[in-house]
């Protein structure tokens, strides 16, 4: 996820589920060196092949598959709706759960391709932004 000109690391929501590599971030995994399970977020055991193999850093590939989606119309006043939410499986065991960025094209679909952005998902008590990753459809693969 390329970190956009206004990103504040400060204010990620879960500042703990991020890696920075160089100006990207990447979410924070772990996967197990006996099955090759990818966990997020990153766990220090492995819940098919505990105790034994040991886990390894790892992230979450940066573009997967759309899975669900709806919008809400009303929403707490931390957020600003209408917003659009839903699932998405990045590897056959990490789905997501998140915020999508909708700029309306292409329209959002089941199983569509989508990437990791960082967004603004909500406002704090003190009206600051708070940034986590979101779901944008991946235009780059067309
Ligand atoms: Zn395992």
């Amino acid at each position: 996820m390329k970190a956009p000109a206004d990103f504040r690391p400060e204010q990620l929501h879960r500042r703990d589920w991020y890696v920075q590599e160089g100006d990207t971030w990447r979410l924070r995994a772990s996967r197990c060196s006996g099955c090759g399970m990818l966990m997020f977020p990153a766990a220090h055991a492995c819940p098919r092949c505990w105790p034994a193999p040991p886990i390894e850093d790892a992230t979450v590939p940066e573009t997967g598959t759309l899975l669900s989606w709806t919008t809400a119309e009303i929403a707490p006043a931390s957020f600003a709706p209408p917003y659009a939410f839903g699932y998405a499986d990045m590897t056959p065991t990490v789905r997501l759960f998140g915020q999508i960025d909708r700029t309306g094209d292409p329209p959002l679909a089941v199983d569509m391709k989508i990437e990791l952005v960082l967004g603004v998902v909500s406002r704090d008590h003190q009206g600051q932004a708070v940034w986590a990753y979101k779901f944008a459809p991946a235009i780059r693969e067309g």
